[in-house]
C-alpha cells in the first residue's frame, strides 16, 4: 500500500512537531467571539468563562449588534452563495459597491476583493513582475506576502525588519536599478512585536529610486491612523502607497475576505490575471453586505477606533507602571516580553486559570531568546476588563518575580 511508507513518515514528523513542544492544539469556544469567551481548553476539560486578549478583534465587530444584523438582512436579500466566480455569475452589485467604499475609504483608484488576504497576497506579485524585474520584501512579512512573492520570477530581495538603511543599499545597487520594475513590499504593521512600517521614509527612499510601494495593512485596517485608515494614514502617506492588501477578516468583521485596493490599471490587470480571483469562488454575499455596512460605520464615525486607542494607552501605561518589560509603541497589539519560552507558556498557563486568555509566543513564531506573551486590546474591551488583566498579570508576574526587572535580570534567572 502506497500509504504506508508516507504514514510512517508523518507519524515521526508529528512526533518531532510534539517533542519539539511546537504541536498546535485547538480550543473549542462556545458562542460567539468577543471580550468574554467560554472556552474548552484541553479537549475534554470543563469550560471556563475567560476575558479574550488574543483576538485580531480590534473593533470589537465580529459579533456586534450592528454586523449581525447586516449579515441576516443580506442572507435574506441576496441569498447564501453564487455558485460561481466572479466573471462568470459571481459579481452582484454588492461586491462592486463594497469594492468602491474599500478603495473610497483608503484613498485609492479602486479595488477588488478576493476570499481572503492570503489569497490577495498570492495572487498579486506574479500578475505585475518578471523574471527582469526587482521584489524588495521586509525580513518579517507575512506568509502569504512571502508565498506570493515566491509565485513571481522576479528576483528577490530581502531587506532587513525595518531597517531604511539596508533598504536604500538595496534600492541603490545596480542590480535593483537595472531591474524594468522594483517594489517594495512590507507589512504595515507587524504581527508578533506591534511595530509600525516606517512608511514615509520608505516612501521617500522609493520615490527617490523610482521603486513601488506595497503594503499589507491587514493588523492595522480600520484603526490605524486617525480615521482608521491604516498604517498610510498613521504615517501621514495617504496617496504615496500604489497597493495596500488587506483583510475583512481581523477588525472590519472578522469572518473572512480580502482585497487589494491599488492604482486603477493595477486592479484593472488582476481582475484579468489574478489566479486566486479568478479561478475561486466569489466572497458570499453575506460577507460583501456586512462589510459595506462597517466600512460606512468607519467612514462616519471614529468612535470604535478612538475606544481602541485609548484602551491601547491605558493598558501599555498600567503594564509599564507595574514593572512589566512591554515592547514600546501604539499599536493594540502588545508584547510583554520574558525572553524564556518555558516562562512564556508557564504564565500564560497561569492567566488562563485566572480568566485571562493570552497566548505565549516563543521560537520559530518570534527571534530566538524572544519569547513573549503576545496581548491584543479591542475596542470590545471595557476598562473593568482591562483592569482584570492588569491585575492577573501583576500576580502572576509577581509569583514569578519578574515585575520591575530588566531583560537581563529575566534572563539571569530563567535563561533563554
Ligand atoms: C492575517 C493576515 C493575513 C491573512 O489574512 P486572511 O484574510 O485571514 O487570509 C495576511 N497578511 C497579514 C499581514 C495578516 O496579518
Amino acid at each position: 500500500m502506497a500509504y504506508g511508507k508516507l504514514k510512517e513518515f508523518l507519524q515521526t514528523e508529528l512526533k518531532d512537531v510534539r517533542e519539539a513542544g511546537l504541536y498546535k492544539e485547538e480550543r473549542f469556544i462556545y458562542g460567539p467571539q468577543g471580550a468574554g469567551i467560554n472556552v474548552e481548553f484541553p479537549a475534554g476539560a470543563p469550560k471556563q468563562e475567560v476575558l479574550n486578549f488574543c483576538a485580531n478583534n480590534y473593533l470589537g465587530l465580529s459579533s456586534h449588534p450592528e454586523t449581525i444584523k447586516a449579515a441576516h438582512t443580506a442572507l435574506d436579500e441576496w441569498g447564501y452563495g453564487l455558485s460561481s466566480v466572479r466573471f462568470i455569475c459571481g459579481t452582484q452589485d454588492i461586491h462592486r459597491q463594497l469594492e468602491r467604499k474599500i478603495a473610497d475609504f483608503l484613498e485609492l483608484d479602486d479595488a477588488i476583493l478576493y476570499s481572503s488576504c492570503f489569497d490577495a497576497n498570492g495572487g498579486l506579485f506574479e500578475v505585475l513582475f518578471k523574471q527582469e524585474d526587482a521584489i524588495l520584501t521586509d525580513a518579517l512579512n507575512h506568509a502569504s506576502v512571502i508565498d506570493g512573492i515566491r509565485l513571481s520570477k522576479a528576483k528577490r530581495y530581502i531587506v532587513k525588519h525595518m531597517d531604511l538603511a539596508d533598504l536604500e543599499a538595496k534600492l541603490a545597487s545596480d542590480e535593483v536599478q537595472n531591474a524594468r520594475f522594483r517594489i517594495f513590499a512590507t507589512d504595515g504593521a507587524f504581527s508578533m512585536d506591534g511595530d509600525v512600517a516606517p512608511l514615509e521614509g520608505i516612501c521617500d527612499l522609493c520615490e527617490k529610486y523610482d521603486c513601488l510601494v506595497m503594503v499589507d495593512d491587514s493588523h492595522s485596517t480600520g484603526f490605524m491612523g486617525k480615521h482608521g485608515k491604516g498604517t498610510h494614514e498613521h504615517c501621514g502617506v495617504l496617496g504615496r502607497v500604489d497597493i495596500i492588501t488587506s483583510t475583512m477578516g481581523k477588525a472590519l468583521g472578522g469572518a473572512s475576505g480580502g482585497f487589494t485596493a491599488a492604482r486603477k490599471e493595477i486592479v484593472d490587470i488582476l481582475r484579468q490575471r489574478s489566479r486566486p480571483y479568478l479561478f475561486s469562488n466569489s466572497l458570499p454575499p453575506v460577507i460583501a453586505a456586512s462589510a459595506i455596512t462597517i466600512v460606512d460605520l468607519l467612514a462616519r464615525t471614529t468612535e470604535r477606533r478612538d475606544k481602541l486607542e485609548a484602551n491601547t494607552m491605558y493598558f501599555r501605561e498600567k503594564m509599564t507602571a507595574a514593572g512589566f518589560d512591554i515592547r514600546p509603541g501604539v499599536h493594540p497589539i502588545v508584547p510583554i516580553m520574558l525572553y524564556n519560552a518555558k516562562l512564556a507558556q508557564d504564565m500564560a498557563k497561569e492567566l488562563y486559570a485566572e480568566g485571562i486568555y493570552v497566548i505565549g509566543f516563543f521560537y520559530p513564531v518570534v527571534g530566538k531568546g524572544l519569547a513573549r506573551i503576545r496581548v491584543q486590546l479591542s475596542a470590545a474591551h471595557e476598562l473593568e476588563h482591562i483592569d482584570k488583566a492588569i491585575a492577573a498579570f501583576k500576580k502572576v508576574g509577581e509569583k514569578y518575580g519578574i515585575l520591575g526587572k530588566s531583560k537581563e535580570e529575566i534572563i539571569a534567572r530563567y535563561g533563554e
